[in-house]
């Protein structure tokens, strides 16, 4: 008890290594921390490096795309719509749960997983 309320003590003067995320939609009582970091009295924690393999926002190449719907089939959240008069798919990045398995089904790779992950917004598409 004694060694958990010392480290808790420890805790509460240490700078957090956490940033604040999404920055761009901080509420306006954080804002006051962004400016300082601008000014250079603060300073934001370096983002640990994204590793090889990173299922991040999937990448659609529209143009390679053969419309063989095996995307459709495997996806677990219902992500992909068929386009009948185009053959093609279009998804929804709004229902995707990031699962790669649909990148690792397509044919004929048009479908591939970014590093991307920044992807809080108030605009769905
Ligand atoms: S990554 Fe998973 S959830 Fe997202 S579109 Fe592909 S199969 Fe669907
Ligand atoms: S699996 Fe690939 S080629 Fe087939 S419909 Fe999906 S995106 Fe198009």
């Amino acid at each position: 008890m004694f060694e958990m309320a010392k480290e808790l003590f420890k805790q509460l003067f240490k700078k957090p290594f956490t940033n604040m995320f999404p920055a761009k939609h901080a509420p306006k009582s954080t804002v006051g921390f962004l400016k300082k970091v601008e000014e250079g009295k603060a300073k934001l924690n370096e983002p640990v490096p994204i590793p090889e393999g990173f299922r991040g926002k999937i990448a659609y190449d529209k143009e390679k795309c053969i419309g063989c719907k095996l995307c459709i089939k495997v996806c677990p959240a219902n992500a992909f719509e068929y386009l009948e008069k185009e053959r093609k798919v279009k998804y929804h990045l709004s229902r995707c749960t990031f699962c790669a398995q649909c990148v690792d089904v397509c044919p004929v790779n048009a479908l591939v997983s970014t590093k991307e992950f920044l992807l809080s917004d108030y605009n769905k598409k």
